[in-house]
């Protein structure tokens, strides 16, 4: 056995049953440790999977280190049950608009709330075969469950056993971070480690903090039937986007019944009985709101505790985690980092692609470069906010000047004709040229569209390529070749206008 208790996973039935055997199985004995191993890696969720397995692929001895469940946030605690729950939240507005389209629902339609959680538990539990430790092991890793620390600067401690190795990985991740709001911990609340353990709807949620997390969340909760009141410090939701951005989703969340406090301070926080009372002040206004539930999502806290970083001479603090440099490399030579524990993009394809750089330089003397990645993202709301490359507010900040091409949604036939209608496709070129900097889609579907924009931001493609690719007739992605004709528009001066005129002028 691995010596440790194996965590529950909230509730305790046949699917969660079924995840904790694939991702820290009841069973498991960990391995007798080899002499000494290419590649250590501490934490399994993407990043150490990737960086493991993709090691153990090429031929390297690896052994990867678990305290709770392989899989990580991503799996267990963060994109998966989240997007589970926001389908079944599309399903239930699909429901609820179906009239537009002509469809009548019998009266009587509900969201069952204990189905939507059993459905999400069900499938996390399918999707936890590829992260299993069964697998990993098949792969040739030596699985090892367990708290790691450091004891020196190449040997790692997890349940007993020494594990010398060549190279490390440290990717702990993060956890939520709990603001420090008076009362906060004393009444109690949720955060992506227990709402998806919920059985029971909470009629009346708060959420504080309006990042893509807090507005995902209250966007599928109030479409579940709860009350829902979204605070958030900053004066838009999703402060990282542009404002106008925002804007849109702010209306889509108000459409939803979502309630939005900006320029929110909260005081204190004190529970009564069964409620929970939020002091709060925004622009101004004082106000008390009583909430069954709340849910905070405010920013994540590296994990860096209890590794004994020192024992490494690995630096760190408690804000920004590992200290890395742009190779990935922390302060003791043997020693990498990739994923949250040391990226302020906190994303599961940053934690990927973080630890395929970590492979290529940590085991094979590659130059890989963290900043040579181009980075994507998207908010899976309805409709959902997804970016590449500068916004417009960055590119001012570094004074690199741009010219910004908006094509609306309401002009492209896809979208008008599934009632998509609302969204924009904004890309940003750099001025005088067709260099595309920066892209942002609002659309229902706007992570599938945004793979093409990343590509163009990443190959340093233009407007002018995009242009000259045949995009299939009707889709949302239209919007984005629309962008290239405008482009080319935009270069017919008047002085082309008439050379052109005066050629076919000549030719009739
Ligand atoms: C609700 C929510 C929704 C999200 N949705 C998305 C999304 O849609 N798309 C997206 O790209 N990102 C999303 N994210 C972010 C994404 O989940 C993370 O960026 C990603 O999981 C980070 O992977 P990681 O491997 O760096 O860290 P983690 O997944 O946190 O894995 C770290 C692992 O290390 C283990 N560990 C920690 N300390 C030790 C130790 N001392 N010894 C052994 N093991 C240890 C932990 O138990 C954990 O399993 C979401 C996050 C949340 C919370």
């Amino acid at each position: 056995m691995s010596g440790q208790a194996v965590p529950i996973m909230e509730p305790w039935d046949r699917h969660n049953q079924a995840l904790v055997e694939n991702v820290h199985p009841r069973a498991w004995v960990n391995p007798i440790p080899a002499d000494r191993y290419h590649l250590v890696v501490i934490g399994a969720g993407t990043a150490g999977l990737v960086a493991a397995g993709g090691a153990a692929i090429l031929g390297a001895r690896v052994a990867l280190v678990e305290r709770e469940w392989m899989g990580g946030d991503c799996l267990n605690l963060g994109c998966v049950p989240s997007k589970a729950l926001l389908r079944s939240a599309r399903a239930w507005a699909d429901v609820r608009d179906a009239g537009a389209y002509g469809v009548t629902v019998p009266p009587g339609a509900r969201v069952d709330f204990p189905a939507v959680m059993e459905r999400m538990r069900r499938l996390r539990a399918g999707l936890s075969r590829t992260d299993s430790a069964w697998r990993f092991r098949e792969l040739g890793v030596d699985v090892f469950f367990g708290t790691g620390r450091f004891t020196g600067p190449a040997t790692v401690d997890v349940a007993g056993a020494t594990l010398r190795f060549r190279k490390a990985v440290i990717a702990t991740g993060a956890r939520a971070a709990a603001p420090p709001i008076p009362g906060l911990a004393e009444a109690g609340y949720l955060t992506n480690e227990t709402v998806f353990a919920l059985t029971t709807l909470p009629s009346r949620l708060a959420v504080i903090g309006a990042g893509p997390l807090g507005c995902e969340l209250a966007q599928a909760f109030a479409r579940f039937g709860s009350t829902v009141t979204l605070l958030e410090a900053e004066d838009q939701i999703l402060p990282r986007e542009d404002r106008d951005v925002a804007e849109r989703l702010a209306r889509a969340l108000a459409r939803d019944g979502v309630r939005l406090v900006l320029g929110c301070t909260v005081h204190r926080i004190e529970r009564r009985g069964a409620e929970e009372v939020i002091d709060l002040t925004s622009r101004g206004r004082a106000e008390a709101c009583l909430v069954d539930e709340i849910l905070v999502g405010v920013g994540r806290a590296p994990n860096v505790e209890g590794l004994e970083l020192e024992a490494a001479g690995v630096a760190y603090d408690r804000e920004r985690g590992v200290h890395v440099d742009d190779r990935l490399r922390t302060t003791s030579r043997r020693v990498f980092a990739a994923g949250d524990i040391c990226s302020g993009s906190k994303f599961t394809h940053n934690s990927d692609a973080q630890a395929r750089i970590v492979i290529r330089n940590a085991l094979f003397l590659g130059r890989g470069r963290a900043s040579g990645l181009t980075l994507p993202w998207c908010t899976y709301t309805d409709p959902e906010i997804a970016h590449v490359g500068l916004t417009e507010r960055e590119a001012g900040a570094r004074g690199i000047p741009v010219r910004t091409y908006v094509q609306e949604l309401d002009d492209v036939d896809r979208a008008v004709l599934d009632g998509d209608a609302g969204g924009v496709v904004r890309v940003h070129v750099r001025a005088g040229t067709d260099r595309i900097l920066g892209a942002t889609v609002v659309a229902r579907h706007a992570g599938e569209m945004l793979p093409e924009l990343t590509l163009a931001v990443g190959q340093g493609l233009g407007l002018a390529t995009i242009a000259r690719t045949i995009h299939a007739y009707p889709t949302q992605a239209e919007a984005i070749r629309k962008l290239g004709d405008a482009y080319h528009w935009s270069r017919l001066t008047p002085r082309a206008r008439m050379l052109l005129r005066a050629w076919l002028r000549w030719t009739r």
